[in-house]
């Protein structure tokens, strides 16, 4: 099974470390390519403006200068022998829960590998607030991700299917188990501004990650989260509202 890892906080990020060792419980074909640099927050961008560079760090291990999705279509076209099984993207350093999915290049990565027609799963390891920097808990990702992964290797799903597991914030005894889940959504809208001013005195603007607050809908990601279970998503590339087909159509005489 050709397995290929990225993560999207880059070639360097402590959880690819972690999902380079629950990999490699999977298979020793493994191949890794992940941004140089910190792409959280990239979503599914490609990176059309200029031109992106690829480099070698070992026989399987490359950065691309670029998002996570460049990484995973770099992966695909230049540097793998031959179609992946598996794509596994993270383990994120937060949680990738409800509405952050659209913007989460961790997610986007894994979607860049169902595309391809891999099995793609998204790995994110909650942490217990923000603002802990590098200071994440993975035990619960490391001791918890193959029992995860095993059962999804040859789940039924359909194509341009994505899974998505979220960790909760507990050491991994304290892991209740896993759920499989829907989607839920945040209360507000996410991001938060902080106005301030550079050394020379300009203005600029920084977007952060306060705390949130959810609405815990029974059955969704967030849920399991909140009551210590990880959270396994299916999401569907087809962003299509379906309920609305109709009715929309009326409007245009259709
Ligand atoms: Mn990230």
């Amino acid at each position: 099974m050709r397995i290929l890892l990225t993560n999207d906080d880059g070639i360097n990020a402590p959880g690819l470390e972690v999902l380079e060792a629950i990999a490699a419980g999977l298979s020793d074909d493994i191949w890794i390519c992940a941004p140089a640099e910190e792409q959280s927050g990239a979503g599914h961008s490609l990176t059309l403006t200029r031109p992106v560079r690829l480099r070698k760090h070992g026989e399987r291990r490359f950065s691309v200068s670029g998002t996570p999705t460049d990484s995973v279509a770099m992966a695909l076209k230049q540097v793998l022998p031959g179609p992946p099984d598996l794509v596994l993207s993270g383990v994120n350093r937060g949680a990738n829960l409800g509405d952050d999915v659209t913007y989460s290049g961790t997610v986007s990565a894994a979607i860049e590998g169902a595309l391809a027609g891999a099995r793609a799963i998204a790995l994110s390891q909650v942490y217990a607030r923000e603002g802990m920097g590098d200071d994440v808990p993975f035990g619960a990702a490391r001791e918890w991700g193959a029992k995860v992964i095993g059962p999804l290797l040859d789940a039924p799903l359909p194509k341009r299917t994505v899974i998505n597991v979220n960790f909760p914030a507990l050491p991994p005894e304290k892991v209740k188990g896993i759920r499989v889940v829907r989607q839920g959504f945040h209360d507000y809208s996410r991001a938060t501004v902080v106005e301030g001013r550079d050394p020379r005195g300009y203005r600029y603007y920084w977007f952060g990650l306060e705390a949130i607050e959810h609405t815990l809908d029974h059955g969704t990601d967030l849920e399991a989260i909140d009551e210590g279970y990880v959270a396994v998503t299916p999401l569907q590339l087809d962003l299509t509202h379906h309920a609305s087909l109709g009715a929309l159509a009326e409007r245009f005489g259709g």
